[in-house]
């Protein structure tokens, strides 16, 4: 097994870098044959890069970025030339020590995330921790930290496809830092997301750069992300063109705070973060304001009023309907507006039906109590007289019953209509 190799460097491969150098290319070229061509993708070039930098490479598609990574992420290794990690000379070793460099010192992030798929946030990241061997116990107690320190210690039980773009990514960088390396490589780390997210991504890799010292070299091909970067490396076919450092990067923080406000609809949705308890919830509505029934009331004795008045005045006579109506339309107008002034939003369904309900309930219960009184005052002789129609009914409880029952029944039918009918729409 490789564990014989030693990480550290020996002094029989010459002159050892100065310690601030973690990546050191001399003359790297690397060819690859296509058929009957040689495709050059990385033609002759040396570079270094400092412990702390934040190296962006951009350049044209074809232009050699991803082989470049390859080779620094000890992925493929150079046709000619050296390349330098750490001290510790990797071309030439097998393969076996150049996986244990991977694996010691480098964090990936990809384009695509490269989760596995139906596990968990907490084991995709402990994964790294078990090809170490690393034992149960603290394989979850540094990936749960891994995960807090990417903002998602709440997520640690979702799979992939229950997180969206953005966490999904996060769960990546949690995955490649778990391991502590000094150098992170993140080949087009942001080219699925959106611009918002890849601003919230990059802003926590600059907070891994700035608090940690952590090495970054990224790919991409968006002007923005390159700009975050303290230093800019543009290639073009397989050759370094510029390289330029810039001193006063862009703050992703910074720029994600000017950002306008997201539309929390479509986040929310985007996010896929909506508890269906909570949506749900929303769906019924909560407690009807109590002022609800009242203006329902005032609203029943204005609209009977004004039906009173019309049948009066303009008709001449007393039509039932139409005061009914009235009434009818009086209570569902007032409700359902004073609904929404209180609420905020129109009464929902099931409110309405609710309003409904109780009303109807509310006013029979009130008018029993009132013909119980006047009974009680000495009006039994006028009540038994209006009673005379029903007093079949005594004779047949069950009926009653029933009857009144339905009643209730149609007059809740009738208001719940109405105040669907008469409620404000938004
Ligand atoms: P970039 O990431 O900048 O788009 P690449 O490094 O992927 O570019 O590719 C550089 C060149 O090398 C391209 O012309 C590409 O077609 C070629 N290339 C990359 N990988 C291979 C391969 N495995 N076999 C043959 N040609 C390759
Ligand atoms: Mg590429």
């Amino acid at each position: 097994m490789a564990a014989a190799v030693t990480l550290t460097p020996s002094a029989s491969e010459g002159a050892a870098p100065s310690d601030d150098v973690l990546i050191e290319l001399k003359g790297v070229s690397k060819e690859y044959a296509s058929g009957t061509n040689l495709v050059r993708a990385m033609r002759d070039v040396s570079m270094t890069i400092k412990r702390g930098e934040f190296v962006a490479i951009v350049g044209t598609s074809g232009s050699g970025k991803s082989t470049m990574m390859n080779i620094l992420g000890c992925l493929d290794r150079p046709t000619r030339g050296t390349y330098t990690l750490a001290g510790i000379p990797s071309g030439e070793r097998i393969n076996d020590a150049r996986a244990l460099i991977r694996n010691r010192l480098i964090g990936f992030i990809f384009q695509g995330f490269n989760l596995l798929p139906r596990t968990t946030a907490l084991e995709n990241v402990e994964l790294p921790l078990q090809y170490r061997g690393i034992g149960a116990r603290t394989r979850r107690k540094r990936a749960l930290a891994a995960l807090e320190s990417v903002a998602l210690g709440d997520r640690v039980h979702h799979t992939p496809n229950q997180l969206s773009g953005g966490q999904q990514q996060r769960v990546a960088i949690a995955r490649a830092l778990v391991t502590d390396p000094p150098l992170l490589l993140a080949d087009e780390p942001t080219g699925n997301l959106d611009t918002r997210t890849s601003l919230e991504v990059l802003a926590l890799l600059q907070r891994l750069n700035r608090d940690r010292g952590i090495t970054i070299v990224l790919v991409t091909h968006e002007q923005d992300i390159a700009s975050c970067a303290s230093r800019v490396i543009t290639m073009r076919d397989g050759r370094i063109v510029t390289d330029i450092v810039q001193d006063k990067p862009l703050d992703a923080a910074a720029e994600l705070a000017a950002l306008p406000p997201p539309n929390d609809h479509v986040a929310a949705h985007a996010d896929a973060e909506i508890d269906p308890v909570e949506a749900a919830k929303q769906r019924i509505g909560g407690k009807v304001p109590f002022s609800v029934y009242v203006m329902m009331f005032v609203g029943s004795l204005i609209g009977l009023a004004v039906a009173a008045m019309y049948n009066a005045f303009v008709l001449g006579q007393s039509i039932a309907w139409i005061t009914w109506l009235g009434m009818a339309l009086g209570e569902a107008w007032f409700a359902s507006r004073r609904g929404r002034k209180k609420l905020g939003r129109p009464l929902t369904t099931d409110q309405k039906a609710r309003v409904a309900i109780w009303y109807t309930v509310g006013v029979t219960v009130a008018l029993g109590a009132i013909l119980a009184l006047l009974t009680v005052a000495g009006a039994g002789g006028f009540l038994y007289a209006a009673a005379a129609p029903l007093s079949h009914l005594t004779s047949r409880a069950p009926l009653a019953v029933g009857v009144f029952v339905a009643v209730l029944a149609a007059l809740s039918l009738q208001r719940y209509l109405f105040l669907s009918l008469l409620s404000p729409r938004r």
